[in-house]
């Protein structure tokens, strides 16, 4: 469904400037009205505000801390480097934030089914984590190329109860999974909610995953405040569909603080082998909504690469297209290699073994501090903690590893 006038910028809602919107077929556009109401009606409840907070706090694990480390900004040299621990929430990352605030409204809503995509399994761990907690039934479409992947998250999901869904079109990975997740919705939606996974797709989910996950931008401004009693200089995370950063940046959108988005760089942006969406892409609808987008010259989707699955896919959420094209963010890329040493020296320094996504935003934070002064801060979103990433460090290093103290 596309819109034949454009009207002007700032009256469209569910657009950031020129990205986004609603680029469905018909058939979604019931649902899709059907949850941008409902959400505006919880987001003004104070009943439902206080739910999530008394789950985000006694079950998730919030707030999560906000760390100066100490050991890492001596190794970097120069400017401060804080660390905002999302890694310690459950079920590993930030992406719980968004899970249990979409289940909430999935059963405020009278949704008996929650359906949800997941490429490495982590959005599909924490859709499966929120559903029984709050016992909705869960299915989740996932690629057979991905489930071949990541067995032991597909064991997870099935431990936690939900239903693997394996997908066959395609490539067999994310977006195709995305596509089918959309298909069942457009003929389920009376009794299912799709649980989207990051700020991507159709108005109203790049708004709404954003808000779940402003939470994490609110504790960090607070936090700092009271320990440094200022604003910080800089906030860097990285960028797969945006979720992580966009909640992190948002409460400080009108707050003289940059803003830096880190994209999977893979193999170098000239190999081809990568997945910076913005950096390398061009404005293009996927999934519902215009943004950046890697495509080739005719319009085709690029297959993506990089070590972290978390970031490899195709597409990026609107609101950073705005960002990216407005300048109220800059956007950088991180080699494989790079990230891979960066979560090491973060191990080694701090006794924290990040996310190899997370590693991304920490290996530019480095290079970043470097060329600062000693007064300035530097906060990292940490979305997740590397557990997950242990075997693809072993097979990196071929079992081996320099036994340095950092
Ligand atoms: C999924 C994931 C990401 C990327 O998703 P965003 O929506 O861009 O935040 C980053 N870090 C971790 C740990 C993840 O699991």
């Amino acid at each position: 469904m596309r819109t034949k006038k454009k009207p002007p910028e700032r009256k469209r809602p569910g657009y950031f400037g020129r990205f986004g919107g609603r680029f469905v077929p018909e058939t979604l556009s019931v649902p899709l009205e059907e949850l941008a109401r409902s959400f505006r009606r919880v987001a003004r409840e104070k009943g439902f505000q206080r739910g999530l907070d008394t789950l985000l706090k006694t079950y998730a694990g919030r707030p999560t801390p906000l760390f100066f480390a100490r050991r890492l900004t001596e190794y970097c040299g120069g400017a401060r480097i804080w660390l905002k621990r999302e890694d310690l929430l459950h079920t590993g990352a930030h992406k719980i934030n968004n899970c249990l605030g979409q289940a909430l409204l999935a059963e405020r809503m009278g949704k008996r089914r929650i359906i949800a995509e997941t490429g490495a399994g982590q959005h599909g761990v924490a859709a499966a984590t929120a559903a029984a907690l709050l016992g909705i039934e869960c299915e989740v479409y996932m690629g057979e190329e991905d489930m071949a992947r990541q067995e032991i998250n597909v064991f997870r999901m099935e431990v936690l109860g939900a239903r693997v869904i394996p997908v066959r079109t395609g490539s067999k990975t994310l977006k195709d999974a995305c596509s089918e997740a959309l298909r069942d919705w457009a003929a389920s939606f009376a009794s299912t909610y799709y649980l989207l996974g990051s700020t991507v797709g159709p108005d109203p989910y790049p708004r709404m995953v954003r808000d779940f996950q402003a939470v994490i931008g609110r504790e960090t401004k607070r936090q700092f405040r009271s320990v440094a009693g200022r604003l910080p200089d800089f906030l860097v995370a990285c960028v797969g569909g945006g979720s992580n950063s966009l909640g992190f940046f948002h409460p400080f959108r009108s707050d003289p603080v940059e803003f830096v988005g880190v994209e999977a760089g893979g193999a170098g942006l000239k190999s081809g082998r990568h997945a910076a969406s913005i950096i390398r892409g061009r404005p293009g609808v996927l999934h519902g909504s215009y943004s950046y987008l890697l495509q080739d010259g005719g319009g085709q989707v690029q297959p993506t690469h990089s070590i972290s699955a978390g970031l490899d896919y195709p597409g990026v959420g609107p609101e950073h297209s705005h960002y990216f094209a407005s300048g109220r963010a800059s956007y950088v890329s991180v080699t494989d290699r790079q990230a891979f040493d960066a979560a090491l020296l973060l191990s080694r320094r701090e006794g924290i073994i990040p996310a190899l996504e997370s590693a991304h935003a920490v290996a530019w934070s480095c290079r970043l501090a470097r060329k600062l002064p000693k007064n300035r801060h530097i906060i990292i979103c940490l979305s997740g903690r590397g557990d997950k990433d242990l075997e693809t460090i072993r097979k990196e290093r071929g079992g081996s590893l320099p036994n340095c103290v950092g």
